[in-house]
């Protein structure tokens, strides 16, 4: 596609869509015929490769029952190290950098127990306000297992706006009383990119180690968490990177510290040859895979084989300059088609500030959501007035984001939504 002069009009969409060197991944996915699916940060998509990888792992167990963990066509025994390495390029590591184990929070409790380790003088943990409650969770119960207070041992830096965090506010934080650092790379609702760079580099000539948590970002933008020092980073494989519900999360550790003992001991952090020795001294591995505790989930990991593999295929970069694309576009028919309806927009303009994901803010929002899923678009709601939509460069057209933006004004035009409560449901 030439450069991209904004027009509010069905064939500039279809325009948009033909120019789009990514369009025939849109047929890898199992797309719900007459609905809009917007919300591939709270769960991706089936891909059919991901089905595939997923047979293969039960064909295996079916074929060789305890020797598939090293005689199957995927045999198990590598298999989180194989996708792990698979998993690298997405957050610029090197492939023993990086593991799938756990979940996202379990992995946050593993990594928070091997590098918290407060002294007398330095014995608090940052972190901030607009976080996922899971991980503020996580930090409040690895304070009390050190015997430490939450209430004054974990900072929360604060939002001028409710919506956005400055780096500016993180660093002035950074007192010597923090010993660890743990945010996210993006923000879960507003979508704010933080400045990885330069917060690892503040942290690092204090002396504080840092970690990120890469939920919403991983599989939609690119990182260098090598480049940028990062310490350690923590993330889901079942939003941007589809590998299902409850899917194996990731976890980096930079290679300096490669040494650590994990605070979470488990079988499965030994070295691979020695796994199986039996003995009751633990012989780490020399990688990520030390943070790994016990018997990895097979059959929850066997479906990122084949998403993973066609993020190997597209490369990040080129994800991410969808992603961008796609989201301007909807800035920009949400400023051209709803100005009128009190919406405003929350979530960064510069694309080096902007995630995969985009946020409305208005006052009827939970109703407003519920008549989007009416009308066979998804989006998902977020306290408290929020409706967060996730276009997905591997599988959302520009014309589902022009579909989108008139079911939208068609709801606001009818106020279609005063056939609801305004309250959220169980899962929003
Ligand atoms: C989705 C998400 C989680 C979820 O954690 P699980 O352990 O996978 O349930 C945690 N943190 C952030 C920032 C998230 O977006």
């Amino acid at each position: 596609m030439g450069t991209y002069h904004f027009q509010p009009t069905k064939e500039f969409a279809k325009e948009l869509d033909q120019g789009d060197a990514l369009a025939n991944y849109r047929e890898e996915f199992y797309l719900n015929p007459g609905k809009i699916y917007m919300d591939g940060n709270s769960l991706g998509l089936l891909s059919k490769r991901a089905e595939k990888s997923l047979l293969i792992s039960l064909e295996d167990w079916k074929r060789y029952g305890i020797e598939g963990w090293t005689e199957g066509e995927e045999p198990w025994f590598y298999f989180s190290e194989r996708l792990g390495e698979l998993s690298a390029p997405l957050v610029g590591a090197a492939s023993d950098e990086v593991i799938l184990s756990g979940s996202t929070t379990s992995n946050l409790h593993q990594l928070a127990a091997t590098f918290f380790e407060p002294t007398e003088g330095r014995n608090k943990i940052l972190a901030d306000e607009l976080t996922f409650p899971s991980d503020i969770y996580a930090l409040q119960s690895q304070l009390l297992l050190h015997g430490l207070d939450p209430e004054t041992h974990l900072v929360q830096v604060k939002s001028r706006d409710g919506k956005l965090l400055m780096e500016d506010d993180i660093i002035a934080a950074m007192s010597e009383e923090i010993s660890l650092i743990v945010l996210p790379t993006v923000l879960y609702r507003s979508g704010q990119i933080l400045d990885m760079a330069r917060l690892a580099k503040e942290a690092h000539a204090r002396g504080i180690i840092i970690g990120f948590d890469g939920c919403h970002s991983v599989g939609a933008v690119p990182h260098q968490f090598d480049e940028w020092e990062v310490d350690f980073a923590f993330w889901c494989n079942y939003k941007h990177v589809n590998g299902g519900p409850g899917s194996v999360a990731g976890l980096y550790v930079n290679r300096k510290h490669f040494e650590k003992s994990p605070g979470l001991t488990g079988w499965f952090g030994s070295k691979k040859d020695k796994q199986f020795d039996m003995l009751h001294s633990f012989s780490k591995a020399e990688s990520a895979g030390a943070f790994q505790i016990g018997t990895p989930h097979i059959l929850s990991m066997a479906p990122l084989a084949g998403s993973l593999e066609m993020f190997a295929e597209v490369g990040i970069e080129q994800v991410r300059k969808k992603s961008l694309l796609l989201t301007q576009y909807f800035m920009d028919l949400i400023d051209s088609e709803l100005a009128e309806y009190g919406f405003t927009l929350g979530s960064p303009r510069d694309d080096r500030r902007r995630g995969g994901h985009i946020i409305l803010e208005h006052q009827e929002s939970a109703r407003i959501c519920k008549a989007l899923k009416k009308e066979g678009v998804i989006p998902d709601y977020r306290e408290p007035n929020m409706i967060r939509l996730a276009p997905v460069a591997l599988y959302t057209s520009y014309q589902e984001v022009w579909e989108t933006v008139q079911v939208l004004k068609k709801i606001m035009q009818g106020k279609l939504y005063e056939s609801y409560e305004n309250i959220r449901g169980i899962i929003a």
